[in-house]
């Protein structure tokens, strides 16, 4: 998924658009000729890499390059692009927009967002949602918190109910020194969740009075706990459906064979 205004900027600069530039008082301004382009892309609705074409929906950008200082900058904000999957015609609108301190870009599409799994509880779903949306805009800290949540979910639907979300992840911790773990745990570095858990904790809370202590919290950070989240669902709710599925097949071929 594109979720950087510079990564957003890699797929314009990848087709080859035209560009026209002129200087104003020796700052260069470089105006992109951007009208469409496809490009391999994340498609959230899909769940992985598929084709998509991106348009443009306004203007085209203007980026203000000086030529001393190389600093970059967007004009004639805000702009806004579409990405639609060629696979599943999932939408996914591009704003870049001109945010609090910089230049932002948001991401909004169609679909559940983040690494939900077509076969995540609802719940579970709502909350990486939620979290993949305020990543979107830039708030990182209610973001976290929302990955947090997402875990609670996660282990109340695998049968963790009692307390919060500590107590849930020593149930598990217990069960799984007793070898009594649910199947998906039985290979599960519990180090993840607790992690999970004690940053969602952090973006919540005062820390001593640190606010300096977000800064730990940012979209590389929430990449890495999208990736995880991604490889628990899997385990969780899609591999064994996959595993059970082949089996039946292979079953009835057996069967067939041996008539
Ligand atoms: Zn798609």
């Amino acid at each position: 998924m594109i979720d950087s205004l510079s990564g957003f900027l890699d797929v314009i600069e990848r087709s080859n658009c035209f560009k026209k530039e002129r200087f104003e008082s020796n700052i260069k301004i470089t105006t992109l000729g951007f009208e469409e382009c496809i490009d391999e892309l994340f498609c959230p609705k899909c769940g992985d890499i598929r084709r998509c074409v991106v348009n443009r929906v306004t203007h085209n950008p203007e980026f203000e390059i000086n030529e001393f200082t190389e600093s970059i900058v967007v004009k004639s904000l805000p702009c806004l692009f579409k990405a639609t999957c060629l696979q599943c015609e999932s939408e996914t609108l591009l704003l870049i927009y001109k945010g609090p301190e910089e230049v932002e870009l948001a991401v909004l599409h169609d679909t559940y967002n983040g690494c939900v799994t077509p076969n995540s509880p609802k719940e579970v779903k709502y909350y990486i949602d939620q979290a993949y949306r305020a990543r979107s805009v830039g708030a990182v800290s209610a973001s976290m918190a929302m990955y947090r949540s997402a875990l609670e979910w996660l282990l109340y639907d695998q049968g963790f109910e009692k307390g919060m979300l500590g107590n849930k992840i020593k149930t598990l911790e217990e069960k799984i020194e007793k070898n009594n773990e649910p199947k998906w745990a039985v290979e599960l570095d519990i180090g993840f969740l607790k992690a999970i858990k004690e940053i969602g904790n952090g973006s919540m809370h005062t820390n001593g009075g640190d606010i300096e202590k977000q800064n730990n919290i940012d979209k590389n950070l929430l990449e890495l706990v999208d990736i995880v989240f991604a490889e628990l669902l899997d385990k969780i709710y899609e591999q064994p459906l996959r595993s059970s599925n082949n089996l039946s097949k292979l079953k009835e071929k057996a069967l067939a064979m041996s008539k």
